[in-house]
């Protein structure tokens, strides 16, 4: 299966949400995730007599998570659990004047370099803390703690910019549906993202991943999401898009795994240096080729005897490979069928922007193609909705000083 990506340009508000049963609300998230995507490519078979050509279909195509972007060229990207961002002085630098940003960066190398140290007998004068680098007046270090950034991002060069959708709330009124009597009346508030963000001037798109046997099938989808729309409530002025495939220069896999190898090595040296001030003999380079797996979309993980487990496993060459360090956040996942117009079932998943760091004693060159295919088939249960879709060493970990 190739992958290739396809760009919505958001032409009325849209919902990408599940339905929380109950609540009352129809709550929406910023990103699409593939399964609403393949909902309404599934909802344009239905509409076309093509309804038994379904499973077919679908099983040739994965779609992945769509992010939202403000570039029509660029594919935006969810900072990983690692990104922090200064307590007093969040945001990218030089994005925001008021806030006087002391920049947003990436603790996943320096975290993974001390763990590794410690295990290997290093000892440390001081304990690992996260606090902001950068300076207050002249002279003077901030050292204000740092706290988790999360969001999307697009970068431009050097400069590194957030991506926030704006959000639409809306009240209705929704009648019961045995006795349309006034006071059978419950309303539901409609949550949903508008097509223009900031002060409603900057157009909005959405950018994604799309894998699949051939091209026909790309081309389907592009015309279903044109024709059906997106989300749900397209018939009542939600979800009409503009669907066209995008050029998207994302750096390849094979450099992303060299240059996080060569990033951590720099780390590890000048960390293993204030070990050895401390007497501890320690190896000047990291043993082995390490690489980081990152969720762009949820994941639904299971062990060996079918039990959900956050911590992610890899096959290779038949035998288990098993995370050295990771940063993970459990979620449950509900969701609605847009398809069929049932909630789907609930379960427990790794949450989105989740990763995790795997050590190797091969050579990075060696394990690139069997990292390739990971990518392309994405982990644990339900990828074929999009689920468990990743990126082998997320560019941003490179980030280690603030941006
Ligand atoms: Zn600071």
């Amino acid at each position: 299966m190739m992958h290739s990506y396809l760009r919505l340009t958001l032409e009325q508000p849209i919902r990408s949400g599940g339905i929380k049963i109950g609540g009352g609300y129809l709550d929406t998230q910023d990103c699409l995730p593939g399964s609403v995507l393949r909902g309404a490519f599934a909802e344009w078979m239905k509409s076309h007599g093509r309804a038994s050509e379904i499973r077919r279909a679908v099983a040739g195509l994965r779609i992945g998570s769509f992010f939202p972007t403000t570039d029509p060229q660029a594919y935006s990207l969810p900072l990983p659990a690692t990104a922090v961002k200064c307590k007093l002085h969040p945001g990218f630098k030089g994005t925001d004047a008021t806030l006087q940003s002391h920049g947003i960066r990436d603790s996943l190398l320096a975290a993974v370099a001390y763990s590794e140290l410690v295990r290997l007998g290093g000892r440390f004068p001081v304990p690992f803390l996260l606090r902001c680098s950068e300076q207050k007046s002249p002279g003077e270090k901030c050292y204000q703690r740092m706290e988790r950034a999360k969001g999307y991002y697009i970068r431009a060069g050097s400069a590194y910019r957030e991506i926030k959708p704006g959000e639409i709330l809306q009240t209705k009124v929704s009648l019961s549906r045995y006795r349309r009597a006034a006071q059978e009346a419950q309303l539901y508030r409609v949550v949903s993202i508008p097509p223009k963000i900031g002060d409603g001037q900057e157009q909005l798109y959405f950018v994604g991943r799309v894998w699949a046997s051939d091209s026909q099938r790309v081309d389907d989808l592009c015309r279903a999401l044109n024709e059906v729309g997106v989300g749900g409530l397209t018939t009542r002025g939600f979800g009409r898009v503009r669907c066209e495939p995008v050029q998207i220069t994302l750096k390849p896999l094979a450099q992303r795994v060299l240059d996080f190898n060569s990033k951590l090595a720099q780390i590890w040296q000048e960390l293993a240096d204030l070990a050895q001030q401390c007497g501890s003999i320690l190896p000047a380079q990291p043993p082995g080729t390490y690489f980081s797996l990152d969720l762009l979309s949820p994941a639904v993980l299971t062990d060996p005897e079918d039990i959900p487990t956050l911590v992610a496993t890899l096959e290779y060459q038949g035998a288990p490979v098993q995370p050295i360090w990771w940063a993970v956040q459990g979620v449950f996942l509900g969701g609605f069928s847009t398809a069929w117009g049932l909630p789907k079932p609930t379960a427990l998943a790794v949450a989105a922007a989740s990763t995790y760091v795997f050590r190797m004693d091969l050579p990075a060159t060696s394990i690139v193609p069997w990292l390739e295919e990971l990518e392309r088939r994405g982990i644990g249960r339900r990828t074929d909705e999009g689920l468990g879709e990743i990126l082998i060493c997320h560019p941003f970990h490179e980030e280690v000083k603030p941006v």
